[in-house]
């Protein structure tokens, strides 16, 4: 971004306050922003008691050495036993903790006594393998409650995990335990994918042939099709079925330290390379179970709560596994697409398991919008009370989708933002408390302290845009890049003296709510004026023929950069040249003439992350004719080669 603040185009009037009776029973009331301001430290200390510590922590935080924090240090816990024993322990052994939908439709429910014995089991299995405390272990599965199991089973020796989406290669794969140094790999033969098995234990075997993977001594594999011969590797290679299978049921937790590594997870990769985040064990596991309670106000004793992340990404861990099993949560866990076998399946199954919460991310609710209002009218609905939104800035049309045909123009959505590197939510609504806006993510949660500052590091004014920043350490954040303290201090901490720079641009609006706007790679710089690509893109899903956009700044000789916008049409696909003039007219009635798209493309598909990100940065490559950048969390590498056939000129 240049010195220009970033424009403020969107004005966005719509308000919606939360309902009554759920403002009236809210977890977390306004009196919660009160106390935390009052006492941070104070607050953070007090909401450390959610969990059981074998040692209580005396000290909150230790910032003597920033930014490498350490909290709640002299405390020690176990993180599994956090998750699962206590809850048996405290009567609550036969309520359900996952009710497994497998793709094909076969179904399983576990209680928390169940998930007691297996993660005992596992963590038992793991012992005979040789894990020991420090150990990394690799997670390659598909979304079964066995990738839950090993992650608790992980948790419980203190060997730190770090699980890997079972939808990227080998050479992924093998980056990753090669990075982490794993010693061993849990996998399966493999999963449920649109529809038809697929295989996983093929990748992780070309990936343990790779250089650097040398160190696996053994291969775990759950059978989850049982469908394709499986190469087995003597010595190595071992079924979950037989090892976890005939271990005992019963397992010791061990306190560990609150600073014991607890897992490394590689960014999405959405802007470059992804990163190794280590995460930690006491303050992770607090914030994610504070504001786990607190945004989705959960009722463990009544709620079903659903989040549709995949365990590999972030979302998954914090808000799949750790939060709301720390929180005794009953939750749907889904293995497949939502459009497996028909695009209806998601409704169906919050129908079916009567879901209250349901957390979910801007890409997924874009689809289901391009599939057509009627289809999640068939179902009934009326379970849902609170609506999440996570990943990417949730377009204003697509809010007002997702609360009017989700929600019944009543449930609250709670869109937060957060990151891998901060571990847990950072910004959201309170659903009791806050009268939303669609499109914002608002305000910092109670206890954390987030602002938008300009180039010199000022604190804009409200009205004002610029790089959204944190600006006091939090429990949950991450400790390092594994391995790269120095990559640590480069990407976040060197932007802006003492805050941590989130790489995200940001205004704050008349009131002082922020909304995000996009990465601050990808603000585009026209005729001096910065433009954030979110707001070109709300303004382009806004039109009814629209479903999808993404924005890119292409170098312009005249104007520094131009906007270049990919489109994915609504009910049609026909490249008319009357429709690309209306869009772009569109965009400068909405935001004025300066945010017209120079070009509008239309395409069949958007490149994106396996975790749903559109990657505007490949097709920034493409709009200025250059080879792409790394692609290897891209979802499918077909999408690349359909759109640069699209522009003349382009490699
Ligand atoms: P990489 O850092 O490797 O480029 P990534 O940033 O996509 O990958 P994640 O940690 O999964 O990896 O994503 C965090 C980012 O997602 C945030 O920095 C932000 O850009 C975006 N994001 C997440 N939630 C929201 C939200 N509610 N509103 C706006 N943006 C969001
Ligand atoms: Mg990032």
């Amino acid at each position: 971004m240049s010195n220009e603040s970033l424009a403020n185009l969107l004005k966005e009037e719509r308000r919606f306050a939360p309902p009554a009776e759920l403002a009236a029973n809210a977890n977390v009331t306004a009196e919660a922003y009160e106390r935390a301001a009052a006492d941070r430290l104070g607050f953070w200390a007090t909401q450390a008691k959610r969990l059981t510590w074998a040692t209580e922590p005396t000290e909150t935080l230790d910032w003597s050495n920033p930014p490498f924090a350490k909290w709640f240090a002299d405390g020690k816990l176990n993180v599994a036993y956090n998750c699962v024993d206590r809850h048996v322990e405290n009567g609550l052994g036969d309520r359900v903790a996952i009710h497994f939908e497998g793709e094909p439709g076969d179904t399983r429910s576990i209680t928390y006594a169940q998930l007691q014995r297996e993660v005992s089991q596992a963590a038992n299995a793991l012992t005979e393998l040789g894990v020991t405390a420090g150990d990394r272990v690799a997670i390659y599965l598909p979304m079964i409650p066995e990738a839950v199991i090993a992650m608790l089973a992980c948790a419980r020796l203190g060997a730190p995990h770090s699980v890997v989406f079972g939808g990227f290669s080998a050479d992924a794969l093998a980056t990753r335990i090669n990075d982490a140094d794993a010693r061993v790999v849990i996998t399966a033969d493999g999963g449920y994918r649109r529809g038809k098995p697929s295989a996983l234990k093929p990748a992780v075997d070309e990936a343990l042939t790779k250089p650097g993977t040398e160190n696996v001594r053994s291969v775990l594999v759950v059978r989850r099709t049982g469908q394709e011969d499986v190469a087995w590797t003597e010595g190595r290679d071992v079924w979950w079925h037989d090892v976890v299978g005939r271990q005992s049921e019963t397992h010791t937790p061990e306190a560990f330290d609150a600073e014991h590594p607890l897992f490394i997870l590689y960014t999405s990769g959405t802007t470059g390379k992804p990163k190794g985040i280590l995460h930690t064990t006491g303050g992770y596991l607090t914030q994610v179970a504070y504001t786990h309670h607190a945004v989705f106000d959960l009722k463990p004793e009544t709620d079903v709560y659903w989040c549709t992340a995949d365990v590999g990404w972030v979302t998954g861990h914090s808000y799949i596994t750790y939060g709301p099993l720390a929180n005794g949560a009953t939750e749907v866990l889904y293995e497949g697409t939502p459009d497996t076998p028909h695009q209806g399946r998601w409704w169906e199954i919050v129908q079916k398991y009567g879901v209250t919460v349901l957390y979910t991310a801007p890409t997924a609710i874009r689809a289901c919008m391009k599939w057509g209002d009627d289809i999640p009218a068939k179902y009934d609905l009326s379970s849902l009370r609170v609506l999440g939104s996570v990943g990417e800035p949730i377009n204003p049309e697509a809010w007002m989708w997702y609360r009017k045909h989700i929600g019944a123009d009543q449930a609250p959505i709670v869109d937060t933002w957060w990151q891998t590197e901060t571990g847990g939510m950072m910004l959201s609504p309170l659903p009791g408390v806050t009268e939303t806006k669609p499109g914002s993510a608002q305000r910092p949660l109670p206890g954390i302290a987030a602002t938008v500052v300009d180039d010199e590091a000022r604190e804009v004014p409200d009205g004002g845009g610029g790089y959204l920043v944190l600006t006091e350490p939090w429990p949950s954040m991450l400790r390092t890049i594994w391995g790269d303290d120095q990559r640590y201090l480069d990407t976040y901490w060197s932007r802006f003296e003492g805050k941590y720079f989130a790489g995200d641009g940001a205004k704050k609006d008349e009131d002082g709510d922020i909304w995000l706007l996009g990465r601050v790679d990808d603000v585009m710089l026209v005729s001096g004026h910065n433009i954030s690509t979110t707001e070109v893109e709300s303004a382009l899903v806004s039109h009814p023929k629209v479903a999808e956009a993404a924005v890119v700044g292409a170098t312009d000789p005249q104007t520094t950069q131009s906007i270049c916008a990919f489109v994915i049409l609504r009910g049609t696909t026909a490249e008319d040249e009357g429709l690309v003039e209306e869009l772009r007219a569109h965009v400068g009635k909405q935001l004025g003439p300066i945010a017209k798209p120079k070009r509008v493309l239309p395409v069949a598909e958007l490149p994106k992350t396996r975790s749903g990100k559109i990657m505007r940065r490949l097709l920034r490559d493409v709009a200025e004719n250059r080879d792409l950048g790394d692609v290897s969390t891209l979802t499918d590498s077909g999408v690349m080669d359909l759109i640069q056939a699209k522009l003349p000129g382009a490699a």
